[in-house]
């Protein structure tokens, strides 16, 4: 089943998925999700050119994500420093933080499967290898 956008008419909390949550987690109103194109979502995130967070809140953010996980960030320092430049460079220039060793199709909706973190879980460089990282080495299997 396809994944589609909804939006929260009392708060504007944007949920992408097959059907809208019951609750809206942020105002708490019950049945509040409309649906809205994918485009309308896009415009209400503020996707488009700039920066919505730091290099260093998104390390932050990255390793809160990993806390408890079978998974970590790769400890090697200049590798990461490279991949994050990468991944800012996307997002000042194509508005979200997309994949730095990836190419984009250019259809928004799809290429939402390359913001990062992806779901590198499935990917054939992680997926049953003791040593598995990301495809581009961001995350590795922790030992
Ligand atoms: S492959 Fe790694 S660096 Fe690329 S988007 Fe997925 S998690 Fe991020």
């Amino acid at each position: 089943m396809k994944k589609r956008f909804w939006r929260c008419f009392v708060c504007n909390d944007i949920h992408f998925g097959i059907a809208p949550p019951e609750l809206c987690p942020t105002c708490k109103v019950l049945d509040a999700y409309v649906e809205i194109s994918a485009e309308e979502a896009r415009k209400i995130l503020g996707g488009g050119p700039g920066v919505s967070q730091t290099a260093d809140e998104f390390r932050a953010a990255i390793e809160r994500f990993t806390t408890g996980n079978e998974f970590q960030v790769n400890p090697d320092r200049e590798k990461v420093d490279l991949l994050v430049k990468g991944i800012f460079e996307n997002e000042r220039n194509h508005g979200l933080k997309y994949c730095p060793c990836r190419l984009r199709t250019k259809d928004w909706e799809e290429d939402l499967r390359i913001v990062c973190p992806c779901n590198f879980l499935i990917h054939d460089t992680y997926k049953g290898l003791p040593d598995g990282e990301c495809w581009c080495g961001l995350f590795i299997r922790r030992k």
